[in-house]
């Protein structure tokens, strides 16, 4: 960077040197506030820091470029003219805020600094120029507050404690019950609270505030909230923050003014109305901290008609200028409107797909825009589980709060994000709800663990709806009725305990609260939905079939849209209570004859599934591997459970216990499994083609179109699947010749040893189609236990050895290069040795993931298999994928 780097960027005044498509280097906020002054909207003046000084601080040791101090000096030079006051006037002092703004929102993540410029001298000359001494010093009070919380890290729970104290002593409940007198004592009492903490006096100079404020905005970004938040939200190639100073306004100067926060249409369900809150005669974090709670957007037409009249007019401009959903801040001062900020509204999957086609029914935004709008992610929301309606009318809510993010979830009460982190570390399957009087930025782990999130205080923008909302997770808040006790581990709600660890249910979309565990079932899905994924199926070229075991869900998958099924994990279906009793004959059994005699009994529970499966997906293909674990899965490894199988088999215990060690692995994924068993035990592999193709004739004869796809698992060699391929094709050649039928079927494998996709050109002799099963392909690629990565996963993701968990999103870097080498090579030579294109897909589970899919369409994939619910999701990541197509992967992730 030279020093004729442009770094601060001016706006206000109906003027600015930025606009919204320089987000990457002015933030979100900073690029909106430019864009704002520049339509004309009434945005206080101010100026941006870039993002590229957030760079260059971290690249030099936490210092900044030379350059920046005189233009940042220039700058202020610039809003005290317009603002006719002066950084630090005793008479008469310019007040500024400062804050983050990184290029994506990370709400409450970052640090903000208000009314800075505000000291002994200039809070008295403030209070004598605004005739009002309570709002100069409760500014003050609230500046040292900030300063000393978020700069000097003084913890900001010593300055509550001050205010709540003379709130008790004056005997009020709320803030606005404090007088001036109230305010000025205050200040002393912050200043003594700031010395002890810092061992320093509140500096009196604005110069030094504002220059520690900038400062401590640009550490923020690499604070412990905002990683966290990155990494939650795959927040990834970001410079930095950018840092907004701007003069103040202030909402707190008396009942002729206020703060609000609203979005233009509802974000919980799409609908085209004015949505949000305000309070009157606050500052702008009294509303999103869910301290007080606040009022809803349409009484401030009462309360103040004229300011509503214009903020409906802003609504409009702004929705038709951006073309999208905005989340909007306002300050009212005396009477007069400043928009603070505008950004795009996060909003639940619903609202997503209900002003995308609304937006584009009306002409706003084209179809391809619409489905673009939507992140695949989001449609969890919209296919999210509800209350199943018997036993709502069956249950009493104990308590109504305000909906704030639909779903219905139950989970056990946990009344701490620390704590609901540490029982999902004991167990990841464990239902959790938090419960909390309002949450804050340090709660976002514990948030994202728990099934819900209930808040006693805060609205429809606080930071647990805000957040709640991003994630598509249920969530209630405001709902007073309930008292938390966290010390003593227990909610009271209308005189009934409920202690931590009981179960309780929430609605977030009606703001229901049940002290029960209720059933839930699916939701209704409205018909944008059904619009909006017409437009993706138009546009995507990527296949997207449904992992599924069984006709019900295999019908589900159906329901969502699957063309088909990708994987049909067999041993699945060995489970059942005879099938189990036949399947351990077969593993105990001493000889061939035996275990053929096992199999006997299992082959018409095999044949009955796979005719189930077929009928489900007529005219689909139905891809069925042939058993895959290992065989001592099937068998008890305690004594009881061993005692147990040798009476049922008549057999004795030690014959079992024995056949247990015989079996046992030390690594069961890289054991006994997959293609070895059919190999040394060729009569399993029989009986199970045998069950297919037996029940694709008889499905055939029903007048339904049947498409098998038989796969071999954990192929390494071609030599295997040959010697596989071959009885394949004899056991089902037999079955058709004695039922004098035939019918259509293919036989592949799957790719997930590293060698398989190393010798793809020769496997592909062999195979008519491929599918990556990238479970098994990233374990062996990185060396990982599938199974158990808790003891090292999360220092891996802290330290950024890895950017994402491997097992939930694709290592494009790594296992993406054995995938697309496995693609290129199996085509080319299929295509060359037999002119046939050969058929690929993905069974594991990064067929759900949306990054995962747009790699799958890069490489040029035919379909993606993922679980039933996440089809939707697939469909529309590969119509996305398909949209933006330019084919280049980029191995930067
Ligand atoms: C895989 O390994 O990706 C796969 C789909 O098979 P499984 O998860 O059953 O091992
Ligand atoms: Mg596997």
């Amino acid at each position: 960077m030279s020093d004729s780097q442009k770094y601060v960027y001016t706006f206000g005044g109906g003027k600015a040197e930025g606009k919204a498509d320089m987000k990457a280097l002015l933030g979100g906020k900073g690029a909106n506030l430019a864009e704002m002054s520049v339509i004309g909207i009434p945005v206080p003046p101010g100026f941006t820091i870039t993002t590229e000084v957030c760079a260059s601080y971290y690249e030099n040791g936490r210092a900044l470029p030379e350059a920046v101090r005189p233009q940042v000096e220039a700058a202020i030079r610039q809003v005290e003219q317009q603002m006719g006051a002066r950084l630090g006037d005793p008479a008469d002092p310019l007040l500024v805020s400062v804050r983050s703004g990184a290029a994506m929102s990370m709400p409450g993540m970052m640090n903000t600094i208000l009314n800075l410029g505000l000291s002994d001298a200039s809070t008295e000359g403030l209070a004598r120029k605004t005739g009002n001494v309570r709002f100069a010093y409760d500014g003050y009070r609230r500046l040292i507050d900030m300063f000393g919380s978020v700069v000097m890290e003084v913890d900001h729970k010593l300055f509550e404690h001050e205010l709540e104290g003379l709130k008790a002593d004056r005997g009020v409940k709320l803030d606005t019950e404090l007088s001036g007198d109230d305010m000025k004592l205050l200040v002393g009492r912050y200043k003594a609270v700031y010395k002890k903490g810092t061992g320093k006096d509140f500096p009196q100079d604005p110069q030094e505030q504002l220059w520690a404020a900038i400062m401590a905005v640009f550490g923020s970004w690499e604070g412990h909230k905002a990683i966290e938040y990155r990494r939650i939200e795959r927040i990834t190639g970001l410079k930095g923050t950018a840092v907004n100073v701007q003069a103040m306004v202030f909402g707190n100067m008396g009942s002729n003014s206020g703060t609000g926060v609203a979005f233009t249409r509802d974000p919980n369900t799409g609908e085209d109305v004015f949505y949000g809150d305000y309070l009157i005669n606050a500052q702008g974090e009294d509303v999103v901290a869910g301290i007080r709670t606040p009022e809803p957007i349409s009484r401030l037409q009462d309360d103040m008609p004229k300011v509503y009249e214009q903020l409906m007019g802003i609504r409009q401009k702004l929705e038709s200028h951006y073309k999208e959903m905005q989340d909007i801040e306002f300050t009212v001062q005396d009477g007069t409107l400043y928009m603070l900020q505008t950004r795009t509204g996060k909003r639940t999957g619903t609202a997503a797909v209900r002003t995308a086609v609304e937006m584009a029914r009306k002409g706003m935004i084209d179809e391809k825009t619409a489905v673009n709008r939507v992140n695949p992610e989001s449609l969890n929301h919209l296919l999210m589980p509800q209350i199943e309606p018997k036993s709502r009318q069956n249950h009493r809510a104990v308590a109504d709060g305000i909906s704030a993010s639909p779903g219905a979830a139950v989970g056990r009460v946990v009344l701490s994000a620390a704590e609901a982190v540490r029982l999902a570390a004991e167990d990841p399957k464990a239902q959790l709800m938090l419960v909390r009087k309002e949450t804050s930025p340090e709660d976002v782990a514990g948030m994202h663990l728990a099934q819900g999130i209930l808040t006693s205080t805060g609205g429809k923008a606080s930071h647990a709806a805000v957040v709640a909302r991003g994630w598509g997770k249920p969530c209630v808040v405001g709902c007073e009725a309930i008292q938390i006790d966290e010390a003593a581990g227990i909610i009271t709600v209308k005189g009934q305990t409920i202690k931590e660890g009981d179960y309780i249910t929430i609605d977030g979309a009606t703001g229901e609260v049940w002290a029960a565990r209720m059933p839930t079932v699916d939701p209704v899905i409205p018909d944008e939905y059904y619009v909006l994924m017409g437009w993706a199926d138009r546009a995507r070229t990527l296949k997207v079939r449904a992992n599924a075991d069984a006709p019900k869900d295999a019908a589900k998958a159906r329901e969502f849209g699957a063309e088909g099924i990708g994987l049909c994990r067999t041993e699945h279906m060995f489970f059942g209570d005879h099938r189990i009793v036949a399947m351990r004959k077969m593993i105990l059994a001493d000889d061939e004859k035996g275990r053929r005699a096992a199999l006997d009994e299992l082959e018409p529970f095999q044949r009955a599934d796979f005719v189930g499966l077929f009928e489900a997906m007529d005219g689909l293909p139905v891809t069925i591997r042939l058993l895959d674990p290992p065989l001592h899965e099937f068998l008890p490894h305690d004594e009881k459970g061993q005692a147990e199988v040798a009476r049922q088999l008549g057999v004795d215990v030690d014959k079992v216990r024995r056949r247990v060690e015989v079996l046992h692995e030390f690594n069961p994924m890289l054991g006994f499994r997959g293609c070895r068993l059919p190999i040394v035990y060729p009569e399993i592999g029989e009986m199970q083609v045998r069950a297919i193709i037996e029940a694709a004739i008889e499905v055939k004869k029903a007048g339904k179109s049947v498409l098998p796809e038989i796969m071999i698992p954990l192929v390494g060699t071609v030599e295997e699947l040959a010697l596989l391929r071959k009885k394949t094709i004899e056991v089902a050649e037999a079955v058709m010749k004695k039922a004098g039928t035939r019918v259509d079927y293919l036989v592949g494998t799957m790719i997930e040893v590293p060698r398989a996709a190393l010798t793809a050109d020769k496997i592909a002799e062999e195979a008519e189609f491929f599918s990556f099963g990238t479970n098994d392909l990233t374990q062996m690629t990185f060396g990982f236990s599938r199974d158990d990565i808790r003891g090292f996963m999360p220092t891996y993701l802290r330290e950024k050895i890895l950017p994402i968990d491997p097992f939930q999103s694709l290592d494009i870097n790594g296992v993406g290069q054995l995938i697309e080498m496995g693609v290129n090579k199996g085509r080319a030579s299929r295509k060359s040795k037999t002119g046939e294109h050969l058929k690929v897909g993905i069974c594991g589970e990064h067929g759900g993931d949306p990054d995962s899919v747009t790699f799958c369409h890069k490489v040029g994939m035919d379909y993606v298999s993922c679980s039933p619910f996440r089809v939707p999701i697939a469909r529309l990541a590969a119509a996305q994928a398909a949209l933006a197509d330019g084919k280049a992967i980029s191995r930067d992730k």
